[in-house]
């Protein structure tokens, strides 16, 4: 018989598949889209299965085999192994890695086990005996490999076995050196294994308890009897519902369950996310506006008609696109398909799951990284297995394996937290219109501030503009007032936190019981500390930015690495003490605030305070239920919610985000401050919008301040164009970083030189170049920009430039590759 062999992508930053050999009793189990654990290198990992072949009877190739498989069905159907490879090629990174993080979190655990080898045993004797081996010598002196040799040596005495590697770091504490294990290893004295323990996680189970048939004699005291009673009453239900309910104790329960009038069982069910445990909110149904009606029926018709089309829903900030999106669920999900609903940060729209409960049940399921690892997988498996129709989801949710497809919303499909940060860098919502496309869906972009990328398309005809120009309350969007802060400091005499204007409407706000959000998108106390004698700034050590003082924590602290170091009492350079603390963020306005307001309950939301588990999801819900005046925060304060008593919305250093040197930072700034401002006024009562910059002229802010998308967009795709950027060319940025400068820029001029040389026709390599953050974490980064107006070449040439540099072994591990980046810093 011929062998049959399988390739397998593996998740490591390597652009090719491996082959292994599928051992007979294996053969059963291998399937295209399972999980296996595979030798690779010195170690094992998880890779996916993507295809078996069977080799030709001439074969005869030494190939490492299949040590397990770790799925009974394959995790990825068809559709998703279709679309992961599509992603792999377009941000042109390996199969496995694409797979990987379409699959969050099912990684099966692989345990590393260190075990005494015979020669170890041997040299141990040698040297605790009084003779040393010669060849022993070295390892006598070498106390940190002597004390790992001890402590093996020591758990295969007791236990017989090798001893997990976290257990022998967590017993060796500080001394524990991995160099030296290494080299116990190399010279053959221990052996190290990775073993897999796990597949990855188990569905959740559940306790339920129901009464037994045909048995009614009395029971034995009060706390029995209410058990009883409470079955009676409502039938089957969890224990620990049924303890809560009857006030009795587990003790009373399993009495009676060894009676025999009891029936204890165990059965699946899946773990829920706190957002989904809690009651739904009420029900309720709008009627929907003109305007929302025409946008649903364009939707419902392009359902209807089963093929793939892309819409962008351009609705002003209040103009309800959430009706939109629930009632073109509600269609799909009558014509027996299924929904995906993509929105960027879910932990900012608590009340949104809370909806989606109330309206679609038990067939709903988020899916998002702040679930446990088993919510995470019982909410998967519902999906695969068809029990859900409708998934709400963060970005990753993108690869829900949701079959029947027919509708995916990407809400706020402007915002930057679509774009994964780490490789594999891939675009939700760019990921949401490919998935629909394969699956013949229909793709709903929302925004109120579409990206330049959506909106270019719409003009250009591709995808579907529809537009819901008006706020749903009759009070209307809110009026947005600038103040120019250059201006305040000469008219007032000295520098401000707030204006004039913003105080005297805070003040009114708290007078009227109504509430106000402030948004100042720089965290920390202070945002430099500068010596006034010597005029230098406290920058990281490892990053070309200052460091911010944290007041609370006492420390100053780096926004990129998060290094910390002790508040200095002078300075670092020339010891003068004249250290001066500039700049605001949350943390200085919140306490300014608690002063100037006394009486006032105010909050901050940031990512110092949304620190744990629900925290954001509580402060919230707080503010909506008015137990706090005034919330201050920063961008994520701008997202998406929906406060009826919000009537003031404050923006502190509007500018400040113009300043970064990216060609996207006037989009973001009009952006944020739309959305912010689209937070005041969304109930009865009319909004204003108080907007505090330096730089008040600028366009964006200009623009923003007149509610004019149009006029924003209009100018912005005209510098776009000119300057040859997204969404008028495609653009990918390779970066190399390095502790060493020499070596970055070796690095880069390398990849220029190699990229240059494949010579594609349009193909614009700039630089090499530093970054504007040159140096982050202790690595210089340098960096090399490719623009083109044909993005098939683009990724092509990429791919073919890594090739190269593995084939001339140049160290690839410090590229990065982001095929459209969402900033060039
Ligand atoms: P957007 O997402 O466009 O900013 P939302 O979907 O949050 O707007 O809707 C804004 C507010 O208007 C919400 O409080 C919502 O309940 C309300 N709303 C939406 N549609 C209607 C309607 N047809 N009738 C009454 N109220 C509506
Ligand atoms: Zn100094
Ligand atoms: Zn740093």
């Amino acid at each position: 018989m011929s062998p049959v062999l399988a390739s397998v992508a593996v998740p490591r930053p390597v652009r090719r598949l491996f082959t292994y050999l599928v051992t007979p009793d294996l053969v059963p189990r291998c399937r295209p889209g399972v999980r296996v654990v595979v030798p690779f290198g010195r170690r094992r990992l998880t890779g996916y299965l993507l295809e078996l072949t069977k080799a030709p009877p001439s074969f005869h190739q030494a190939l490492k085999p299949i040590e397990a498989v770790l799925d009974e069905a394959p995790v990825l159907d068809p559709a998703m192994l279709e679309l992961t490879r599509w992603a792999a090629d377009y941000y042109v990174v390996s199969r496995g890695e694409m797979i990987r993080a379409a699959l969050p979190g099912m990684q099966a655990v692989l345990e590393s086990r260190v075990d005494l080898t015979e020669a170890g045993r041997r040299a141990r004797e040698e040297i605790s005996g009084a003779l040393i081996n010669p060849k022993h010598s070295r390892l006598a002196k070498d106390a940190a490999a002597r004390e790992i040799l001890d402590r093996v040596a020591a758990h295969a005495a007791d236990r017989g076995t090798g001893i997990r590697l976290a257990d022998l770091r967590r017993r060796i504490g500080a001394r524990f050196r991995a160099p030296a294990l290494r080299r116990l290893v190399d010279e053959g004295l221990l052996v190290q294994a990775e073993i897999a323990v796990d597949s990855g996680p188990r569905p959740g189970r559940q306790e339920m308890a129901r009464l037994a048939e045909g048995r009614a004699e009395a029971p034995r005291g009060a706390r029995q009897k209410s058990i009883l009673e409470a079955l009676a009453r409502g039938g089957a239900r969890p224990v620990p519902e049924l303890l809560r309910e009857s006030g009795a104790g587990r003790a009373t329960l399993r009495a009676l369950a060894a009676q025999g009038r009891v029936i204890l069982e165990s059965v699946e069910a899946p773990r829920l996310p706190p957002s989904l445990e809690a009651p739904p909110e009420p029900l309720v149904v709008l009627h929907p506006t003109p305007a929302q009606q025409q946008a649903i029926g364009a939707i419902a018709d392009l359902l209807a008609s089963r093929r793939f089309a892309t819409c962008l829903l351009h609705g002003v900030t209040g103009s309800g696109k959430t009706e939109v999106y629930l009632r073109s669920i509600d269609s799909v999900l009558a014509s027996g398909r299924k929904a995906l609903y993509l929105v960027p940060e879910i932990a900012l729209t608590p009340l949104l799951a809370r909806r989606m409960r109330a309206r679609f049940g038990e067939r709903l399921a988020l899916l998002h990284s702040a679930l446990t690892e088993g919510e995470r997988f019982d909410a998967w498996r519902g999906i695969r297995e068809g029990r859900i129709d409708v998934v709400l989801g963060a970005r990753s949710a993108v690869f829900a394996p949701l079959a029947d497809l027919g509708l995916v919303i990407v809400d706020e499909e402007h915002d930057g937290s679509y774009k994964q940060a780490e490789s594999p860098r891939y675009h939700g919502r760019d990921l949401a219109i490919v998935r629909a496309r394969m699956a013949g869906a229909v793709a709903v972009l929302g925004s109120a501030t579409p990206s330049m990328e959506s909106f270019y398309q719409a003009t250009r005809g591709k995808y579907r503009l529809l537009t819901l120009p008006d706020r749903i309350g009759a009070a209307g969007l809110p009026r947005i007032e600038r103040v120019d802060m250059r201006r305040e400091f000469e008219e007032v005499g000295h520098e401000s936190i707030l204006s004039r204007r913003l105080r005297a409407a805070l003040g009114e706000r708290l007078a009227r019981r109504e509430q106000a959000l402030i948004l100042l998108n720089r965290r920390g106390f202070s945002t430099f500390a500068l010596c006034r004698a010597c005029g230098t700034t406290i920058g990281c050590r490892r990053c070309s930015i200052p460091m911010t003082l944290h007041l609370h924590e006492e420390i100053l602290r780096c926004h990129y690495c998060d290094d910390r170091r002790p508040i200095p009492a002078a300075c670092p350079t020339c010891a003068s003490p004249a250290l001066h603390f500039g700049g605001t963020g949350t943390e200085r306005l919140e306490d300014r605030l608690r002063t100037e307001f006394s009486g006032a309950r105010v909050a901050r939301l940031d990512r110092d305070t949304a620190r744990g588990r629900g925290v954001v999801e509580r402060l919230l819900t707080q503010f909506e239920r008015g137990e706090i005046d005034i919330l201050v925060g920063t961008q994520m304060i701008a997202k998406g919610h929906d406060f009826a008593n919000v009537t003031l919305v404050g923006v502190l250093a509007a500018d400040a985000s113009l300043a970064l040197p990216d060609f996207r930072s006037a989009e973001r700034t009009f952006q944020l401050l739309s959305q912010v401002a689209g937070r005041s006024g969304r109930g009865a009562r009319a909004g204003e919008v108080i907007i505090q910059a330096y730089d008040a002229d600028h366009h964006a802010i200009r623009s923003a301040c007149d509610h004019d998308y149009a006029a924003f967009a209009a100018k912005e795709l005209a510098y776009r164009r000119t300057l040859r950027y997204p969404p008028c060319a495609a653009l990918s940025l390779v970066l190399v970083r390095d502790r060493r400068l020499e070596r970055a820029r070796d690095g880069a001029r390398l990849v220029a030189e190699v990229l240059r040389g494949l010579g594609t026709p349009g193909l614009e390599v700039l630089g090499p170049a530093p970054a504007p953050l040159e140096r982050l974490r202790g690595e210089y980064r340098i960096q090399v920009l490719v623009k083109t107006a044909h993005r098939k070449g683009m990724q092509e040439s990429l791919a073919e430039m890594l090739a190269a540099l593995d084939r001339r072994k140049a160290r690839v591990e410090n590229l990065v590759v982001d095929v459209d980046p969402m900033s060039t810093l």
